[in-house]
This record gives structure tokens, sequence and C-alpha cells, in this order.
């Protein structure tokens, strides 16, 4: 029923490195999100039923609204545990390099990654893989990687043996990467994919209610806050902004996570064809800057040429060290930049 995507002689491969490992670690991009801890989950709760000794390190905190998901809790924070993960690094017979191309996006796991003996694996969708594991599997058409873990799953013969937490995690990631199956999600093998997961026994409804309708109050109140405040309309250039301070941050009590898909709701302003949510981090020191577009404006062009990031067509982002004055200015220089893309017919 499913199309081939991922080579034989890949499949093949990823199979005989899974039956020789005992140690298995799995390792996500920094500031992991739905599908970089579902993609990690699904195939953690997998190998271990395989018998093996697994272990999922990710660089830094993930948002709250994924700690209900199954194996959560046995997650190992980098910026916590260092001496710890680099031990299991460095001993692992195989990493898996989930949802991420490039060393870089890894944050300061990359040495340890780098210098570890292990054999590695990488599985995502973001276009332009760098070079740095033995096997690459890499398929930006695929709307998450956790849908490609799933593919890999069912290509090694064992799609029966999949348990329903595996499944309720590649179901969160599938759901994250596509805002609930509203964007990149138009290929018909998603829906068959979503049919084989239910009849895992996931509960698809609560999936969603536990990712999306459990925020704070004073998420809300920001998220109002921000739409009533914060936001500009750039209609000569259909595009919009949003940005937020670090103390506009602690006026709301913000949490980690509680900004999430903020980026997205000027999309839904007529003609709006990109949007921008610009954020102070205090953590890093530098404002952090989501993208998003609709259609064919790729939203990762401009971010690797004005603020030095990547990622999909249509969801990207990027780094700004300076004033959020220099960054909204830096914006709006690429608006006039790309101007004639933006307000085509
Ligand atoms: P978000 O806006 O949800 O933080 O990120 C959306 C997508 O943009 C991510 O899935 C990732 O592909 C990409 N992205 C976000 N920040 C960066 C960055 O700093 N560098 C690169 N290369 N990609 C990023
Ligand atoms: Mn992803």
């Amino acid at each position: 029923m499913l199309t081939k995507v991922i080579p034989q002689a890949k499949i093949d491969h990823v199979r005989k490195w899974m039956e020789r490992a005992d140690k298995v670690v799995i390792v996500t991009h920094v500031a992991p999100d739905g599908d970089a801890i579902g993609s990690s989950l699904g195939l953690y709760h997998y190998l271990e039923a395989q018998g093996k000794t697994v272990n999922v390190i990710v660089p830094n905190a993930f948002p709250d609204f994924l700690r209900w998901m199954p194996g959560a809790k046995d997650i190992l924070r980098y910026d916590k545990y260092k001496e710890f993960a680099d031990e299991l690094i460095a001993g692992a017979d195989v990493i898996f390099c989930l949802d991420f191309n490039a060393l870089k996006r890894i944050g300061k796991m990359a040495d340890a990654v780098a210098a570890s003996p292990a054999r590695k694996a990488m599985i995502d969708h973001h276009p332009d893989p760098e070079d740095f594991c033995r096997i690459t599997i890499s398929h930006p058409e695929i709307a998450s990687t956790s849908e490609l873990i799933f593919r890999l799953i069912c290509r090694v013969g064992d799609f029966g043996e999949m348990s329903r937490e595996s499944a309720e995690c590649i179901y969160t990631g599938m759901m994250t990467d596509t805002g609930g199956f509203t964007y990149n999600s138009n290929d018909r093998e998603i829906y068959f994919i979503i049919s084989e997961l239910i009849s895992k026994g996931i509960d698809k409804d609560a999936i969603y209610r536990k990712v999306y309708n459990t925020y704070s109050e004073s998420r809300l109140r920001l998220m109002g806050f921000v739409l009533y405040e914060k936001m500009t309309v750039f209609h000569e250039f259909n595009a919009a902004l949003i940005t937020l301070t670090y103390a506009e941050q602690q006026q709301f009590n913000y949490v980690k996570g509680d900004s999430e898909g903020f980026v997205n709701i000027p999309l839904s302003v007529k003609n709006v064809r990109l949007s921008a949510f610009l954020r102070e981090d205090r953590d890093s020191d530098m404002i952090k800057i989501s993208l998003r577009s609709v259609g064919d404006f790729p939203c990762n062009k401009l971010a690797s040429e004005f603020f030095g990031g990547g990622g999909h067509l249509n969801a990207s982002g990027g780094e700004f060290y300076g004033t959020m004055s220099d960054a909204i200015e830096l914006y709006k220089r690429a608006l006039v930049k790309y101007q004639e893309e933006l307000t085509k017919k």
C-alpha cells in the first residue's frame, strides 16, 4: 500500500546495524519539537522491544505539552547530564540522528557525536543534509521524520510488532510537523499511515487535545496581547511580523513553548503569504526567528540568507545577534528583496 520511499539498500543496511547493535543512542536537534521527540521516542519504543539498550539524548529542554508522551520521562538532557551523556554517546554501537541535517543543529552535543566511534545513521527530512553519517536517509519530500520512522519499521517487516506507545509518538510527530494536518499534508499516504496507527489503538483526538489544548491561562492572554499590540501586517508585501521582547515574556509568566504556533496565526489574514515571529531569547542571548510561508514562497531561503538559518520551504527559522529593532529592520530589508516573489499573482 505504501510507496517504497526509502531505498531498499538503505533499509537493508540499517536492518543489519539494528540486528547487531546492543547499545543504541538516539539524538535530535536543539529545542526539540513534536517531530523531534515523536520520531525519537517512536524509534526508542521499537528498539527497546527488540531487547536493545536505548537512550534518547536531547541537547536541551523540550516543551511541557510533549511531556505526556510515553517514554518522555526517560529522555536525557545533555545540558543537565553532560558527562553521563558523553559516556553513552562514546560507548554506543549505533547512533541515530533524527530530524536534523547538520551537526551544528545539535549544539553542544555535536563534538561528542562527531568523535564517537559508533556507526551513525541520519533519518531526516530537511533539505541539504551534511555528510556526517555512514547512512543518510534524507527525504525532504516527506512531511515528518516520524513518518520516516513509521516507513522504516514497516519496511524492515516489523509493523506487526509496533506497540501502541510507538504509534502514539509517531502520530504526534506527524501531527505537529503539519500543524495538525493543515499544511504540508496533501500526500494521501499520510492518511493511510494514520489509519494504520489507529489500528494500533492510538486515540488521535486525545493526542490532539494533549498537545494543543493544555496551555496555561497566561499563554492565552499572551497570545491576545501579541495579536493586538505586537502584530504588524505589511499589506504591500503580503507579509506579517510578530515580535516579543524578554520584558513582555516576563509580564506573562512566559515558559518555554508558550509562543509555540504564534507564527502561524498571521497566515490566516487574507493574502498573507509570509509570517515571522521574533523573540528575544535570554538563555542564548539572541533573537530567535521563526518563519512560515504558504504556497511556493521559500521561507527557508530567506532564513538562510538573512538570519543564518534554514529549514523547510514553508517552515524555517534562524538567529539574530543584536537588538530587536535591528532584527526588525533586517526583516523589512528581506521583504523588500523578496517583494516580487511575495506579491506575484
Ligand atoms: P520553529 O519555527 O518551529 O522553531 O522551526 C521551524 C523549522 O525551522 C524547524 O523545523 C527547523 O527545520 C528550522 N529551523 C528553526 N531554527 C533554525 C535555525 O536556527 N537554523 C536552521 N538551520 N534551521 C532552523
Ligand atoms: Mn521534523
